[in-house]
C-alpha cells in the first residue's frame, strides 16, 4: 500500500465488535478480569487502552517500527524516551532542538545525572568528537527548530550504530509522510502529535516509535511506570487527524514553497529558511532523506521592530506558539518556543529577535501573500 492508503487502511478502519467505521473511544480506567484464570489484554488504562492502542499501532506502522507508544504531550514522549537512560549516562544532542527539549535535557535530566553535550550536527563528525566512554545516546532533529537546519541523518545514525549509541530523532516537522527515520537507521522516533499528526490545534499529544521490540519494552516500562499517557479522547483526535495527513501536508507544503519564494524577494526580509529552496545549504541532503520540505519556514526581517510589527499586523496567521494546524501560525521564537534558552546561547544559535517562524496552513495562498504583504509594509 502507498502512504495515503495506509493512512486510511491502518488495520483499525472498521471496529470488529460493531462494524463502525472507526475506533471507539474507550472512556474507561479499568477492565473486568473475569475469574482471573486467563490474563486479559487490558487491565488498567494507564497500562493500556484499546483507543490508545489503535493510535500506537498506527504510528508504529507508518514509521516502519516495531512498537508505538502514545503520551500526553510531545515533551512527555521526549522525556519518557530519555527515561530509558540512567544516571551517569552521557547523551549527544543537536544544538538547535525544540526549546522544550533543550530545557528538559539541560535542567531536569542534568539534575538526575544524565549528562548532555550539544553539538552542531550539520557536520556529523562533531558527534564523533563529543563521544565519551559513557555516551549512550544521540538526539537529533532535522529540519531543526526554528532555523530549519538540515542534518545528514544517514551519516549520523551510521556513526551512532558504529559506536553503539541509541539514536533518537524528533520527527515532528516532517511526520512519517515526508521522512521515515527508521528507514534511515534511527532507533527511536518521537513526535509532538499536537502538530501535523493531530493537525487541527485541538489536542496535545506525543508519540514514540521504536525500531525493535527490545527498545519498545524499555519505552513501555517508562510509559507504564511514569504514566505520562494521553486520555482516550485525545488518542482518538490524533487518530482522526492522521487520516488526512497526506492531503493537508501536500497543500500546506505547496503554499510553504510559494510563500518562501515570495518572502525571499521582499524588501523587508533579509533571510528565508526553508529546506525546499534550492539556495538552502541543506537542500540536497534533505532531498535525499525526505520526500518533501514540509510546511514550516522561518524568515528574518531587517529590524526587530519589523518582526514585532508583522506579528501584530498579520491577520490570517495567529501570532501564537505551536505549528502544524490547518490555520497559519506565526510565532516569535525568542519569546515563545525558545524563550527558555538563555539569550546569549540563543544569539549564538542565530535565534534572533528578527526571526519569525511560520507554520503554513490551508488558507488560499493568494490571501496569505496579500496579508503578509500588508503586515510587512
Ligand atoms: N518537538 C517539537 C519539534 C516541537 O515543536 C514541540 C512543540 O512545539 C515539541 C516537541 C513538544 O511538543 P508538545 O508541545 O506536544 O509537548
Amino acid at each position: 500500500m502507498k502512504f495515503g492508503t495506509k493512512l486510511i487502511h491502518n488495520g483499525h478502519e472498521i471496529d470488529p465488535a460493531t462494524g463502525a467505521l472507526g475506533v471507539p473511544v474507550y472512556q474507561v480506567s479499568t477492565f473486568d478480569q473475569g475469574d482471573l484464570t486467563v490474563p486479559r489484554e487490558f487491565d488498567y488504562a494507564r497500562s493500556g487502552n484499546p483507543t490508545r492502542k489503535a493510535l500506537e499501532e498506527t504510528i508504529a506502522s507508518l514509521e516502519g517500527g516495531a512498537r508505538g507508544y502514545a503520551f500526553g504531550s510531545g515533551i512527555a514522549a521526549v522525556s519518557s524516551v530519555l527515561g530509558i537512560f540512567s544516571a551517569g549516562d552521557h547523551l549527544i544532542a543537536a544544538e538547535d532542538i525544540y526549546g522544550g527539549s533543550w530545557r528538559i535535557l539541560n535542567t531536569f535530566f542534568k539534575r538526575w545525572g544524565l549528562d548532555v553535550t550539544l553539538v552542531d550536527t550539520a557536520d556529523p563528525e562533531n558527534i564523533r568528537k563529543a563521544l565519551r566512554p559513557n555516551t549512550k545516546g544521540l538526539f537529533l532533529e532535522s529540519p531543526s527548530n526554528p532555523l530549519l537546519k538540515i542534518t545528514d541523518l544517514r551519516a549520523c545514525f551510521g556513526i551512532a550504530k558504529e559506536v553503539g549509541l541509541i539514536s533518537i530523532i524528533d520527527n515532528t516537522f516532517m511526520t512519517p509522510y515526508l521522512q521515515r527515520p527508521i528507514e534511515l537507521g534511527a532507533d527511536i522516533v518521537v513526535h509532538s502529535a499536537t502538530k501535523f499528526l493531530g493537525g487541527h490545534c485541538d489536542v496535545v499529544s506525543g508519540l514514540a516509535v521504536t525500531r525493535t521490540e527490545e527498545l519498545g519494552k524499555r519505552v513501555y516500562a517508562v510509559q507504564n511506570g511514569f504514566g505520562a499517557i494521553p486520555g482516550p479522547w485525545d488518542a482518538w483526535l490524533v487518530i482522526r487527524g492522521i487520516k488526512t495527513l497526506k492531503i493537508r501536508l501536500d497543500a500546506q507544503e505547496r503554499s510553504a514553497h510559494t510563500l518562501s519564494e515570495w518572502l525571499g524577494s521582499h524588501a523587508a526580509v533579509t533571510d528565508v529558511f526553508y529546506p525546499g529552496l534550492p539556495s538552502q545549504p541543506g537542500h540536497i541532503v534533505h532531498a535525499a532523506q525526505a520526500d518533501g520540505a514540509g510546511a514550516v519556514l522561518s524568515f528574518r526581517t531587517r529590524t526587530a521592530e519589523q518582526a514585532r510589527s508583522f506579528l501584530g499586523k498579520v491577520e490570517l496567521a495567529a501570532a501564537a506558539v505551536s505549528l502544524g494546524g490547518v490555520e497559519t501560525i506565526a510565532s516569535y521564537p525568542v519569546k515563545m518556543s525558545h524563550a527558555s534558552i538563555p539569550p546569549a546561547e540563543r544569539q549564538r544559535l542565530g535565534i534572533t529577535d528578527t526571526l519569525v517562524r511560520i507554520s503554513v496552513g490551508l488558507e488560499d495562498i493568494d490571501d496569505l501573500i496579500a496579508d503578509f504583504d500588508q503586515a510587512l509594509a
